[in-house]
């Protein structure tokens, strides 16, 4: 189908072609996922610095090394292309020398992950699927619901009883066929797995289907070429399958390799207190991830199964980066504290990785000539609820002056 060059099992390393495996690798089955590779000396031809400055903003700028190969293929969303905001505010306040907010929330669906549907859908299509599911706590169902609904694919979707509103009518919106269920995230994967198997549907879960990771790899080349091709020292971004802190790496790795950046940034993945799989495998230099019972209220990063942590594990100890964890209260702090200072609201998983940034400054971690990206990977609309929950109460007045004169006495805005 065009540009894959082969496909590589991140555990054994053996080889296949395009065609031969379609989601991981058969000797050492779902933890055996697979690195989609490209011909780099071709891709190297198509991507030069000046070339790409004269493509359209959007990921698919990059489709020298993404796997769909027709422009016919790609959905006409805007994905991608979301602002990088420097703020000098919260770098002098953390000490570093510079501070990047990525707005991911910015996507058309709000979160980081359209840019793995947009892959997906791409596949599915080119596969000549007409039927495509996935499992999600809420996000990547949103978003495959949003393309499939544009495609004409049927979607397939099943999310915990529990994901917060606002996903739950994205889904509904799109007219996706939802499955609420009584459980997990994990419990829905296993749902989703046995129904793909059963029906032969199109798989979109991104911890088993190698290609959706390259969908999610463009925010790093993103990264990078927003600043001018210069690899940050640092990139934060919340943990929960592990397949965008894999993407990040992949996409840097790769950018590497091309010569478009010199170095690899160090990765910090940032997990829950009351859900850290990945961490505990990374502090105890485990070669493997222990399920937990996940207890947090980021919902996008309570996965107790990680999926795709083989994956996370390479790109944070491979870069240099770190595991770090956040409680359920610096989550809450970092929606106010970010939306404050940069005018990014974003959701409790999609400020985690802020947390986390805060953390590592704090205890110094951080030196101060670094220069730092932090992803927000979903949009704050995503769940109100818990939003509110770090905010002040708004006072009720009748529409009359003295119903409000309590404004100036309780000192007006400006609460931290
Ligand atoms: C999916 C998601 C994450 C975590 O991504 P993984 O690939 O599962 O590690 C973080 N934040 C938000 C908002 C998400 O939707
Ligand atoms: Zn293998």
């Amino acid at each position: 189908m065009g540009r894959v060059a082969e496909l590589r099992c991140v555990l054994c390393g053996r080889s296949f072609g395009e065609g031969e495996v379609e989601y991981t690798c058969p000797h050492c089955g779902n933890d055996g996922t697979l690195d989609v590779l490209y011909d780099y000396e071709k891709a190297r031809a198509e991507m030069s610095r000046a070339g790409l400055a004269s493509e359209a903003p959007g990921m698919w700028r990059y489709r020298a090394i993404l796997p769909v190969s027709r422009a016919e293929h790609v959905q006409a969303l805007a994905v991608g292309w979301t602002p990088l905001y420097r703020s000098d505010r919260l770098a002098a306040e953390y000490g570093v020398k510079r501070l990047f907010i990525k707005d991911e929330g910015r996507n058309p669906t709000g979160s980081l992950k359209d840019r793995a549907s947009a892959v997906g859908v791409g596949r599915a299509v080119e596969l000549g699927r007409r039927a495509i599911a996935c499992a999600s706590t809420g996000n990547a169902a949103s978003s495959l619901a949003g393309f499939s609904a544009i495609t004409g694919l049927d979607a397939f979707i099943f999310v915990p009883r529990t994901a917060p509103e606002a996903k739950v009518t994205q889904l509904l919106v799109y007219d996706a066929a939802v499955v609420l269920v009584d459980g997990t995230y994990e419990d829905a994967f296993n749902l989703s797995a046995e129904a793909v198997e059963e029906f032969g549907w199109y798989n979109r879960n991104c911890g088993i289907n190698p290609y959706l990771l390259e969908g999610k790899k463009t925010c790093a080349l993103e990264i990078a070429e927003q600043l001018d091709w210069n690899a940050p020292d640092w990139v934060f971004i919340a943990v929960g399958d592990g397949c965008c802190i894999g993407g990040l790496y992949k996409g840097f790795s790769e950018m590497v390799s091309l010569g478009l950046i010199e170095r690899m940034p160090r990765l910090c993945g940032v997990q829950a207190e009351g859900c850290r799989p990945i961490q505990r495998a990374f502090v105890e230099e485990d070669s493997k991830v222990r399920p937990e019972t996940a207890h947090t209220i980021a919902d996008s990063i309570a996965v107790g199964r990680p999926r795709n942590w083989a994956k996370a594990l390479r790109a944070v100890r491979n870069s240099g980066g770190r595991m770090v964890t956040v409680t359920d209260e610096e989550i809450l702090s970092a929606i106010g504290g970010l939306a404050r200072r940069t005018g990014v609201f974003g959701e409790p998983a999609g400020v985690a990785g802020f947390a986390g940034f805060c953390k590592m400054a704090r205890e110094g971690m951080l030196r101060a000539d670094d220069s730092v990206v932090v992803v927000v990977t979903g949009n704050g609309l995503k769940d109100i609820a818990t939003a509110r929950r770090a905010c002040r109460e708004p006072i009720t007045s009748e529409p009359r002056l003295e119903g409000i004169r309590c404004l100036t006495r309780a000192g007006g805005p400006g609460g931290k």
